[in-house]
């Protein structure tokens, strides 16, 4: 039964239905696709096992929401003047970036991008940190910068247990990166110790950080209410600031600190079975089928790196039960994992929007398909239900953490290719959130670059409060 107060979240959670020439085929793709779907009842259940995920988190009690302090207690005051560096690694470019402040307000920024070969992402960390050392200081010396003492922020996407703003140590690799024997070391220290064995430039690793906590910085830039940092692009993370009074894991000494960034880390979200019950077997195919199994199963639903996976997957499946390209060759493309990538999901969704199917046709014939009619509809429907999804489930995390920030009106810095390019994330955003917690004001703002330029002011702050407790 629904909630009476729900009615209006279980009428926003409809999506466009499906309509084929043959209704068993209809019927038999949507039990399918049934558990893909949620009530208003399971929204709420997932929102009730977030919260308490939370708590138990902040709590230091056993949970998949590692709730990590950053550290970071304040945001820029205006004060902050100079040269600063950033490291972006974790995303799909590793990328060093320096950044040049006048009065809290960046007035210089110059970026290089350098490429991580698939052989460094893998195996020993030592040769991965001596390039990225290389690359810092091939950066530095091109500008001229080798004998300034450079404060650097170092965004480093991956789950850290930080012991201060500039020790984390490494929970697990993600994504695509897997050098073990990485794990458990600070990555700072890491990171200094390949700076040292080249010796060629004076560059202070201040800060450790992760890419939402860049945003969130970076976001405060640009609306002075911004009090979340999300990141919806290869994976997905949040993070918010917390009521300093509630943080129990505080290793250094406290200096009258008000408030602090908490990083969720909500990737992990639901690893320890909480979330089961909205596991299908597409997301254990998908899951099976990723580089880390068993883990991150809240991004598996979520992050770019995923969602292109679990749509093929499922469109691999209806095909095989005889329900989706019927008599068509099909192709072994579309059955080998990692071919349909995320971007297709966002261009077939964009058919969606506009009531076409060119996307949808041009994608499917590189797969080597000729579809019909109900063939295009039944693949722009997985997508939608696929992406779908992935929007309610952000929403509902994002929904109770409006609630627990419990402010006037809270602006959500939002960064990442996913939420920049698909054609419909945002507007299921916006109308699940208002549903969700009805009342509260909330603004989702697009935060460009908090892993890079972010990085470079949190290096900025941290030096500020350095030289404060000095
Ligand atoms: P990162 O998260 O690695 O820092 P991005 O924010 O650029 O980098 O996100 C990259 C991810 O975004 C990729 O995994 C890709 O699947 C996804 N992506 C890229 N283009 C699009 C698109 N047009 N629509 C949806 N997702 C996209
Ligand atoms: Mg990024």
């Amino acid at each position: 039964m629904v909630v009476p107060t729900d009615h209006a979240l279980h009428e926003g959670l409809q999506v466009s239905p499906l309509i084929l020439s043959d209704d068993v085929r209809r019927q038999k793709i949507e039990n399918h696709l049934a558990k893909m779907r949620f009530s208003a009842a399971t929204a709420r259940k997932i929102q009730d096992v977030f919260i308490s995920e939370m708590n138990k988190g902040i709590h230091q009690q056993p949970s998949s929401l590692q709730m990590e302090n950053t550290y970071i207690p304040e945001l820029l005051d205006g004060t902050e003047g100079g040269l600063f560096l950033a490291l972006d690694l974790g995303g799909t470019n590793f990328r060093v970036l320096l950044l040049e402040l006048a009065n809290g307000a960046p007035i210089r920024q110059e970026v290089k991008r350098y490429y991580i070969g698939p052989e460094l992402r893998v195996g020993s960390a030592v040769p991965l940190f001596d390039y990225l050392a290389k690359c810092v200081s091939d950066f530095v010396i091109a500008q001229g910068l080798q004998d300034v003492e450079l404060p650097l922020g170092f965004t480093f996407s991956f789950p850290t247990i930080q012991h201060s703003l500039d020790v984390g140590v490494l929970v697990t690799w993600t994504k695509t990166f897997n050098c073990s024997d990485a794990v458990n070391k600070d990555v700072v220290l890491l990171l200094h110790e390949a700076l040292d064995r080249r010796g060629d430039t004076k560059v202070k690793v201040v800060a450790i950080l992760n890419d939402t906590t860049g945003t969130l910085v970076q976001g405060s830039t640009l609306d002075s209410d911004t009090a979340v940092g999300l990141i919806l692009g290869t994976g997905s993370n949040a993070c918010y600031l917390e009521n300093a009074d509630r943080v129990e894991h505080w290793e250094p000494e406290r200096h009258g600190e008000r408030q602090v960034i908490i990083d969720i880390e909500w990737g992990a979200f639901g690893d320890n079975g909480v979330l089961d019950f909205i596991k299908t077997d597409f997301d254990r195919e998908n899951d099976a089928n990723s580089l880390i199994v068993n883990s991150f199963t809240f991004e598996k639903y979520i992050g770019g790196k995923y969602l292109g996976e679990v749509v093929r997957v499922i469109l691999a499946r209806l095909t095989k039960e005889g329900l989706l390209f019927v008599g068509e060759n099909t192709s072994q493309n579309l059955l080998t994992p990692g071919t349909l990538t995320t971007d297709l999901v966002s261009h077939i969704e964009q058919d969606s929007v506009d009531g076409g199917d060119t996307n949808t046709k041009e994608i499917l014939a590189k797969f080597g398909i000729i579809p019909d009619q109900d063939d295009i509809k039944v693949v722009q429907y997985v997508c939608e239900v696929v992406s779908n999804r992935a929007a309610l489930l952000v929403s509902i995390c994002l929904a109770s953490l409006l609630d627990r920030i419990d402010r006037e009106q809270v602006t959500i810095a939002v960064d990442g290719s996913l939420y920049k390019h698909h054609p419909r994330l945002e507007n299921w955003m916006k109308q699940y959130i208002s549903l969700l917690t009805p009342g509260r004001k909330f603004k989702l703002i697009h935060a460009e670059d908090g892993s890079g330029k972010g990085a470079a002011l949190v290096a900025a702050i941290a030096q500020r409060i350095k030289k404060r407790l000095e």
